[in-house]
């Protein structure tokens, strides 16, 4: 699967929600947020597998690697979350909190690392 973005990153945070956390498979997931209008899929539409359940945000996988590539309201809507550990080049914008502290495992530190944490997403937070 290959991607390009011709757009900045909004915004880009680590979630620890459950659901982030598994499709990951690691402690948080670094996501950024793009305009939809800046994002076009390359190659691989057929290899993504969308995991999406009722009420909840959408996870795209690559159903051939397994890599954690897409969420956020997948395929519709005006961003798209984007898996910041998928990318080749630096995405010039680092994540700037934490969000769904609460679902942070009894295994993982959390590390202070001067960021603001929320308990669930930040206000400013559309999605
Ligand atoms: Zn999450």
């Amino acid at each position: 699967v290959r991607y390009e973005l011709r757009a900045r990153f909004r915004r880009a945070n680590f979630c620890h929600c459950s659901r982030c956390r598994k499709h990951s498979g690691a402690a948080a997931l670094a996501q950024g947020r793009v305009p939809a209008s800046a994002f076009t899929l390359l190659h691989g539409r057929e290899l993504l597998v969308n995991f999406t359940e009722p009420g909840h945000m959408a996870k795209v996988f690559c159903g051939r690697c397994g890599s954690s590539l897409f969420g956020g309201t997948w395929p519709e809507g005006p961003e798209v979350s984007v898996r910041l550990g998928t990318l080749d080049d630096d995405p010039e914008i680092r994540p700037s909190y934490h969000s769904f502290v609460e679902d942070v495992p009894a295994w993982d530190q959390l590390a202070d690392d001067g960021l603001p944490r929320y308990s669930q997403l930040p206000p400013s937070d559309v999605s």
